[in-house]
């Protein structure tokens, strides 16, 4: 079973390798689709939606929401933000108490623009 949950997040960055209208700085509002999978508990729940708001919000949004991204990440492009996501999150899932064991992170999207999205599920 997938559990996904959606964030938004505003932050400014510029692509400092590309040649183009994203070279300069400038500001998204940033949508993010977090997907775990697991088997189904006893109580009816792969994962509490609250448990897994409260990680994303914590080891994920606080940094980026109204941010520079090129602090946090040099090369900010939707692909670099996903692949950090996923870094921290899977750390973090690792490490919450409350997270149940069955269950693992299986795919971050970052949509930069309503139409432009990167996946990524981890190496
Ligand atoms: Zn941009």
């Amino acid at each position: 079973m997938l559990i996904t949950k959606k964030f938004i997040f505003h932050s400014s960055h510029f692509l400092p390798h590309y040649h183009g209208k994203c070279e300069n700085l400038h500001g998204h509002t940033y949508k993010l689709v977090v997907t775990v999978e697991g088997p189904i508990g006893k109580d009816g729940l792969v994962i509490d939606f609250v448990l897994l708001e409260k990680i994303v919000n914590e080891h994920v949004i606080k940094h980026l929401d109204h941010h520079h991204l090129n602090d946090i990440i040099t090369n900010s492009s939707a692909e670099n933000i996903a692949v950090w996501i996923w870094e921290k999150l899977s750390t973090a899932m690792k490490s919450e108490k409350f997270m149940p064991s069955r269950v693992r992170l299986h795919e971050v999207r970052v949509w930069e623009t309503p139409t432009s999205s990167a996946i990524y599920r981890g190496e």
